[in-house]
C-alpha cells in the first residue's frame, strides 16, 4: 500500500489544481519559504479527516480555502484528492487504486468521498483503521510529536502500538458495541419500569 499521487485544488495556496505525483522511494518537497511546502502536508492530513483546523494552522475549517491574492479571486471550496496504491489490499476495499476525496464549502459544509461514491468521514478512518495511516496512525509525524511520543503517558503511547499490530480497529468497535449494550440495558430499564406500573 502506498500513496501515488495527490491533486490539491482551492486548498490554501493551491488557487490552481494540481497534481503531485510521489514515485517510490524518497520524495522530497523544497522551495523557498512560504512556498506552500507544509501545505502539502496539511491537504495530506486534511483528506484523511484532519478535524482541527488549529492543526492546520487555521483558525477555523474554511481558512484552508484559498483565500485568493491581488491579482486572482478567492475560490468557494477547496479539494483533495489522493490515490493509494492497494495490491496487498492492505485496506480492507476490493480496490487496488483507492481514491479518497475531501471538498469544503464555505459554508463549512464536507463532503467525503471513496472511489466516486459520497461517503461519511467514519468510512474513511474505518478504511485507513490499522493500516497506519488515519489519524492514530504514525505515519505522518508532525514537528514535535517524537518528543510528544516519548513524553506521553504509556496508556498514551499505547495507541500507537495497538494501531501498528492491528487491534485498534478492534478495540474501537468493541467501545461502540459497548456504548450500544450501555443503551439497550437502559431501554430494558425502562420497560421493566413501565412494566411494574402496569402490574
Ligand atoms: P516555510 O519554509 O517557511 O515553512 P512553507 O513552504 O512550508 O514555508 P507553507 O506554510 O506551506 O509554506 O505555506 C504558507 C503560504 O500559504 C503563505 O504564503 C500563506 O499566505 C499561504 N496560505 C495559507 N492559507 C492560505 C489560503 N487560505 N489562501 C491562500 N494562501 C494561503
Amino acid at each position: 500500500m502506498y500513496l501515488d499521487n495527490i491533486e490539491i485544488h482551492g486548498f490554501k495556496s493551491f488557487g490552481d489544481a494540481v497534481k503531485l505525483n510521489i514515485p517510490h522511494g524518497i520524495t522530497g518537497v523544497i522551495g523557498p519559504n512560504g512556498s506552500g511546502k507544509s501545505n502539502v502536508a496539511d491537504a495530506i492530513r486534511w483528506v484523511l479527516g484532519e478535524q482541527s483546523a488549529k492543526s492546520l494552522r487555521g483558525s477555523k475549517m474554511e481558512d484552508i480555502i484559498f483565500a485568493g491574492t491581488s491579482k486572482r479571486k478567492s475560490l468557494g471550496y477547496a479539494e483533495v484528492a489522493m490515490v493509494i496504491k492497494n495490491p496487498n489490499k492492505i485496506m480492507s476495499i476490493d480496490y487496488s487504486d483507492v481514491v479518497i476525496k475531501r471538498r469544503i464549502y464555505r459554508s463549512g459544509e464536507s463532503e467525503y468521498f471513496i472511489n466516486g461514491s459520497q461517503c461519511r468521514l467514519k468510512d474513511i478512518q474505518e478504511l485507513f483503521m490499522d493500516t497506519g495511516v488515519g489519524k492514530e496512525g504514525y505515519s505522518i509525524i508532525g514537528q514535535g510529536q517524537i518528543d510528544r511520543v516519548l513524553s506521553s503517558k504509556p496508556e498514551e503511547r499505547r495507541t500507537l502500538f495497538e494501531e501498528a499490530a492491528g487491534i485498534y480497529k478492534y478495540k474501537v468497535r468493541r467501545l461502540e458495541a459497548e456504548k450500544k449494550l450501555d443503551k439497550e440495558r437502559e431501554n430494558l430499564t425502562r420497560v421493566k419500569d413501565i412494566l411494574s406500573e402496569i402490574e
